[in-house]
């Protein structure tokens, strides 16, 4: 059995929903995960941050024009008069359940089922369409086997165990659709595998059914090798590594969600990134295998703060770097880059929602300065391993550019470079005229 998830752009209308069914309908077996229509998920939101502030005539407002919306895409959707009405009775369904927090805001509401409804919109609409056109498909409910533990972390043994019970239980279907993004914590409550998450259900259905393939489906024919919106003439990556694919998904290429690649590389199942508007396309082949002696691709990280750390004691010093990494761990913060000198340390996180209390830990044992508005610019292929001549390419097409900080090494598929954010789009274009 494959597993294809359909992001929210790919179900976003009537029209694409149908598009996304003859997607599907291969004649094989096939899993198929749901994003959200688009948009959803953001108004879903913007409705909780109104059930906060406890202004119900916001919320409501939101809720109708999100209602409307979804009445005309299954009126759309359907065309027997038996299904536009099973199609309104789900919307209906849902939206009463919204608004019951809205209309009564001394109801305790939680954010996190209210952002449960987009999905769990998008596959009803789908099934109901799947079976109107006659398919045996059924719906299997996210909420009965995704699931994470105390640290948020997905309980693989859970979902593995459950997730093959209902399946043996239902035997014999053409489609199964379920939700992407949604599951339940260790307290059985309803949550989320954080926003974009739908690409990680994929990823985690596929490792605990030990699929043939997870595919991707968007709406761009595969990982592109630079970042297009600053790049002209940028080009799908055929064939990654998983390693590759990782450092591409964290270091900014947008289109696969970073923690998707894991739970495949484990389990060594080849993750097909599609186009929905370009079916035949090739794409991108994330699998297990490495090619050799070559750049992949190029990708920015935006929002990164670079954080430099000069203490005299760290000449000659042990235990300094674990005073540092303690300081950022107790804030929950993750170190991206680092590199080090004999005065002194600098890293760069991404989350400066804890800069300030860092900060002021850190100056107990360090003079320290910040930059902000800094990009890692990640290039990303088989290099250090047979490395002759790429870190002079990469560093000549950079000559123009101020470069903060420079990590080589790390891993034999990547180096990374920290520069100012004014001086990101030239650097992209110069690394691809120079590399590619
Ligand atoms: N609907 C969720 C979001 O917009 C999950 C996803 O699309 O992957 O973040
Ligand atoms: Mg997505």
């Amino acid at each position: 059995m494959k597993v294809l998830k359909f992001g929210g752009t790919s179900v976003g209308s009537a029209e694409r929903m149908k598009n996304v069914a003859k997607l599907v309908l291969n004649g094989e077996q096939n899993l198929v995960v749901l994003s959200a229509m688009s948009g959803t998920t953001n108004s879903l939101v913007e409705i909780s941050n109104y059930l906060y502030k406890k202004n119900s005539d916001g919320a409501n407002d939101v809720i109708s024009k999100l209602e409307i919306k979804y009445a005309n895409e299954v009126n759309d959707l359907y065309s027997s008069d038996e299904y536009k009405q099973k199609g309104m009775e789900l919307i209906r369904e849902r939206f009463n359940y919204i608004k019951s927090f809205a209309n009564n805001i001394f109801t305790v509401f939680e954010e996190k089922i209210i952002l449960a409804q987009g999905e769990l919109i998008s596959t009803g609409m789908f099934n109901l369409y799947l079976q109107e056109q006659g398919v045996k498909s059924i719906l299997l409910p996210a909420l009965d086997y995704m699931r994470i533990d105390k640290n948020n972390e997905p309980d693989t043994a859970f979902i593995r165990e459950n997730l093959n019970a209902i399946l043996d239980k239902n035997k014999g279907y053409e489609i199964y659709v379920t939700q992407g993004y949604i599951c339940r914590n260790a307290f059985g409550e309803v949550d989320n595998l954080q926003r974009g998450g739908s690409d990680y259900t994929a990823s985690l259905i596929g490792a605990a059914i030990l699929a043939d393939e997870i595919q991707i489906w968007t709406d761009i024919d595969g990982m592109h090798n630079n970042d297009p919106r600053f790049v002209e003439g940028t080009k799908p990556v055929h064939d990654l590594s998983f390693d590759e694919a990782a450092e591409l998904a964290y270091f900014g290429a947008k289109i696969l969600h970073p923690t998707c690649v894991l739970p495949a590389k484990v389990n060594n199942i080849p993750v097909r990134i599609l186009n929905t508007m370009e079916p035949t396309a090739y794409g991108t082949l994330i699998s297990g295998k490495q090619c050799s002696n070559r750049v992949a691709a190029i990708a920015a990280k935006d929002n990164i703060t670079a954080i430099k750390i000069k203490s005299g004691r760290m000449l000659l010093a042990y235990g300094f770097l674990r005073k540092v990494f303690e300081i950022f761990e107790s804030y929950k913060t993750p170190i991206d880059m680092i590199t080090t000198s004999e005065v002194g340390v600098s890293v760069t996180i991404d989350n400066s929602r804890h800069l300030y209390d860092i900060v002021e830990d850190l100056k107990k044992y360090a003079t320290v300065e910040v930059d902000e508005n800094q990009v890692i610019i990640c290039i990303v292929g088989d290099f250090v391993a047979s490395s002759k001549g790429y870190a002079s390419q990469i560093f000549d097409a950079l000559k123009e550019v101020p470069i903060r900080m420079i990590s080589y090494g790390g891993s034999s598929h990547n180096v990374s470079v920290l520069i100012n954010a004014e001086d990101k789009a030239n650097a992209l274009k110069a690394l691809s005229a120079k590399l590619f």
